[in-house]
C-alpha cells in the first residue's frame, strides 16, 4: 500500500468501506469527518456472512441464514470467501451459483442497510481483502461488488486498512504487526510504513482456525458431559446442535469479560422420560484449557512471518489485534509472551477493517480533510495499492522473467523488449505469470497468448515489445508488440476462474431482478400486516362503538370485514399473486372507506378513556 495525493472534484454517492469476512462482514461510512460502523437492518454491527436459500424459494443473509444453519445445512453457504478466484460452484434448485454470485448477495444486503441507514442509495465501496489475496482473488472480489450493484473504486488490503483506522499512516517510521483472528480464519501480516508508504513485508496464517473451531470445543465438551448426564447423544440431533452452538459462541463471548458461563438450553432432548434440559457451567480457565493448542497454533505462522520479513519481534512498532476473536484475553496474553510487547486494541477488533476502509472511501469520494482521522486521511491523501506477487512472461528455458516485481505501486505500466529464439520464428506465445519462483512452471500462469505474423530475418532479430499494464484495481493488461511490423495482440487478465464481462452482466441481471422481486415480496407482506391489523382494528372498534351507529352501516362494515378476511391469505402471505394482490388492496380500500365513520367514533371514545391509542 501506497499514499499518494489526490485531487478529485466529481461528486459521488457516499462511498461505504466494506470488510467482506469469511465469517462475519462489517460496513463503514465517514460521517461528520470520521468513520462510523453502519449497523444492519437487524441492529447488529456485524452481519454473518451466510446465504441460505429456502425451500420456496426465498434468500435469507446473515443472521437469519445463519440461525437456520444447523438445520437447513445442504441449502445454507458459509464461508465463500474461502472459494473466491477459484472454480467452485454452489448447487442450489439446478443453478451453479459462482463464489462472486453468492459474495454479491451478502454484498447486496450491506448495501440495502447501507442506503436505509444513510437514506440515499450508494452505489461507490471500498472492499477490503486479505494481504495474500492473488489477482483472480481480487478481480473475483470486484465483480461480486459489481453484481451487487457497487462501483468498487479500491480493493485494499485488510491490515492496511487496520493499520490507517489507527491512524499509524501518520506516525514514525515503523514496521508492524497485525495479528488478526477472526471467525473462520488466522491472517498476520507484517506491514513497513515509511512516509505514508504502506508494504506488505511478510504474510502467513492459517485459513482453517478461527473463533468457530472455539466455539465447536465448547459444543464438543457439552455433548460429551450430556452423554454422561443425561445418556442422549445430541449430535445425532441437527435442530439442537444448532441451538447448542448458538448458545456456545453466547459463552465463549461472556467469558472473554466474565470468569465462567452458563449454558441453558431448555428443552433440547427429548427421552422416553420426557423432556431434557442442558445446562452447564463452564469457567475461563476450563475454556483456556480446552483451546490451548488452538491458540498455540498461531505461534509458528507469526514466527515465519517474522522470519519472512527479516526482523525479529523487538524491531516491531506496534502490534495490532484485528478480528472478532482477539477479544478473547488469552489471545492478548500469548501476543504479548510471544512478542514482548502491549498490543493496541483500543478500537472494536472486528469493526476496524471496515473503519480503515471507510477512511480510504471517504478521501476517495472528497479528496479533502477528514477530522479526527487517521493521517493519510488528515492529509488529504489516498492509499494507493501494490501489486501482491510478481508479474513476469515465460522465457527461453521455462523461465519467469519479471516485468513488475511484487509490491510495485499500482496503477503502473511496464515495458520490455524481448527477441525470438529461433531463427526465422514468426510468432510467439506470451505466457503471463504471478508468483515469486524462478521457474515458470512454480508460479500461477494468469493466461496465454499469441502474436503471430512477425517479420522474421536470418539477419536482424525482431523486437518484440512486451507491456504490463496494472489499473487501480490491480487488473492486468498485457500487450506484445511486434515493433518491425507494429502489429499487436493483446489480453486482459481475468484469470481462467473469472468471470467474463458477459457473465458479469448476466449474475448483475439476476441479481437486480431478484432485488426487484424480493422488494415486491415485502410489499406483499405488508399489504397482507396492514389488511389484518385493520380488519382487527375495525372488529375492535365495531364491539366498543356498536351502540353509536345504524345497523345499514354495522352490517356493511361487518360485510366489509369478513371480504377483506376472504382476501387474505393464509399461508406464505407473501406469495400472493396479482389477482390476489389487486383484490386484497381493493377489499382494504373498501373497508378503510366504509370504516372511516367508525374509526373516528371509536378514536375519540379512546381518548376520552385517556388511551393513547393502540400500540
Ligand atoms: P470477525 O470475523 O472478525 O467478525 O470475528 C468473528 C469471531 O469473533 C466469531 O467467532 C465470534 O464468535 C468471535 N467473537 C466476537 N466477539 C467475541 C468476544 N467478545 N469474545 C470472543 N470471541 C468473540
Amino acid at each position: 500500500m501506497r499514499v499518494a495525493k489526490t485531487e478529485r472534484t466529481t461528486r459521488m454517492s457516499r462511498v461505504i468501506g466494506i470488510d467482506l469476512g469469511t465469517t462475519n462482514s462489517c460496513v463503514a461510512v465517514v460521517e461528520g469527518g470520521k468513520p462510523v460502523v453502519i449497523t444492519n437492518a437487524e441492529g447488529e454491527r456485524t452481519t454473518p456472512s451466510v446465504v441460505a436459500f429456502t425451500k420456496d424459494g426465498e434468500r435469507l443473509v446473515g443472521g437469519a441464514a445463519k440461525r437456520q444453519l444447523a438445520t437447513n445445512s445442504g441449502r445454507t453457504v458459509s464461508s465463500i470467501k474461502r472459494h473466491m478466484g477459484s472454480d467452485y460452484r454452489v448447487h442450489i434448485d439446478g443453478k451453479d451459483l459462482t463464489p462472486q454470485e453468492i459474495s454479491a448477495m451478502i454484498l447486496t444486503k450491506i448495501r440495502r442497510d447501507a442506503e436505509s441507514y444513510l437514506g440515499e442509495p450508494v452505489t461507490e465501496a471500498v472492499i477490503t481483502v486479505p494481504a495474500y489475496f492473488d489477482d483472480s482473488q481480487r478481480k473475483a472480489t470486484q465483480d461480486a461488488g459489481r453484481i451487487a450493484g457497487l462501483n468498487v473504486l479500491r480493493i485494499i488490503n485488510e491490515p492496511t486498512a487496520a493499520a490507517v483506522a489507527y491512524g499509524l499512516d501518520n506516525e514514525a517510521p515503523q514496521k508492524i504487526l497485525v495479528y488478526d483472528l477472526g471467525g473462520g480464519t488466522f491472517d498476520v501480516s507484517i506491514i513497513e510504513i515509511e512516509d505514508g508508504t504502506f508494504t506488505v513485508l511478510a504474510t502467513g496464517g492459517d485459513t482453517r482456525l478461527g473463533g468457530d473451531d472455539f466455539d465447536q470445543r465448547i459444543v464438543e465438551y457439552a455433548v460429551a458431559e450430556f452423554k454422561k448426564s443425561d445418556r442422549i447423544d445430541l449430535s445425532r440431533d441437527p435442530a439442537a446442535m444448532g441451538r447448542l452452538k448458538e448458545e456456545a459462541e453466547k459463552a465463549k463471548k461472556e467469558l472473554s469479560s466474565a470468569l465462567s458461563a452458563q449454558l441453558n438450553l431448555p428443552f433440547i432432548a427429548v427421552g422416553k422420560d420426557g423432556p431434557h434440559h442442558l445446562d452447564l457451567t463452564i469457567s475461563r480457565p476450563q475454556f483456556e484449557m480446552m483451546t490451548g493448542d488452538l491458540l498455540a497454533r498461531t505461534v509458528a505462522p507469526v514466527q515465519n512471518a517474522l522470519r519472512d520479513a527479516g526482523i525479529s519481534a523487538s524491531q516491531l512498532g506496534k502490534v495490532l489485534l484485528v478480528g472478532g476473536s482477539t477479544r478473547m484475553p488469552a489471545v492478548e496474553r500469548q501476543v504479548k509472551e510471544l512478542l514482548g510487547c502491549e498490543p493496541s486494541h483500543s478500537l472494536n477488533p472486528d469493526e476496524c477493517v471496515a473503519m480503515g476502509a471507510a477512511v480510504q472511501g471517504g478521501l476517495l469520494q472528497g479528496g479533502g480533510k477528514l477530522a479526527g482521522a487517521s493521517g493519510a486521511a488528515a492529509q488529504g491523501l489516498v492509499l494507493m495499492d501494490v501489486t501482491p506477487l510478481t508479474l513476469s512472461i515465460e522465457t527461453l528455458g521455462g523461465v519467469a522473467t519479471p516485468l513488475i516485481t511484487r509490491n510495485s505501486m499500482i496503477p503502473t505500466r511496464k515495458s520490455q523488449i524481448f527477441t525470438t529464439a529461433r531463427p526465422m520464428q514468426t510468432s510467439v506465445e506470451i505466457n503471463v505469470l504471478q508468483g515469486e519462483r524462478h521457474f515458470a512452471r512454480d508460479n500461477k500462469s494468469l493466461g496465454k497468448f499469441k502474436l503471430n505474423g512477425i517479420r522474421a530475418s536470418f539477419s536482424s532479430k525482431p523486437q518484440i515489445e512486451v507491456t504490463f499494464d496494472i489499473d487501480v484495481n490491480g487488473v492486468v493488461k498485457v500487450s506484445a508488440k511486434d515493433l518491425g511490423t507494429g502489429r499487436e495482440q493483446n489480453i486482459t487478465i481475468t484469470g481462467s476462474t473469472n468471470l467474463s464481462e458477459n457473465e458479469i452482466q448476466r449474475a448483475m441481471a439476476d441479481a437486480a431482478a431478484y432485488e426487484a422481486e424480493d422488494s415486491r415480496r415485502k410489499e406483499r407482506l405488508d399489504l397482507h400486516n396492514q389488511a389484518e391489523v385493520l380488519a382487527y382494528k375495525v372488529d375492535e372498534a365495531l364491539s366498543k362503538c356498536k351502540k353509536e351507529l345504524d345497523k345499514e352501516e354495522k352490517n356493511r362494515i361487518k360485510a366489509d370485514v369478513a371480504n377483506l378476511r376472504r382476501c387474505l391469505r393464509k399461508d406464505k402471505p407473501e406469495k400472493m399473486n396479482e389477482t390476489e394482490e389487486a383484490n386484497l388492496r381493493q377489499a382494504k380500500s373498501q373497508l378503510e372507506a366504509s370504516a372511516n365513520h367508525l374509526m373516528v367514533l371509536y378514536a375519540s371514545e379512546q381518548s376520552e378513556n385517556g388511551s393513547d391509542g393502540t400500540i
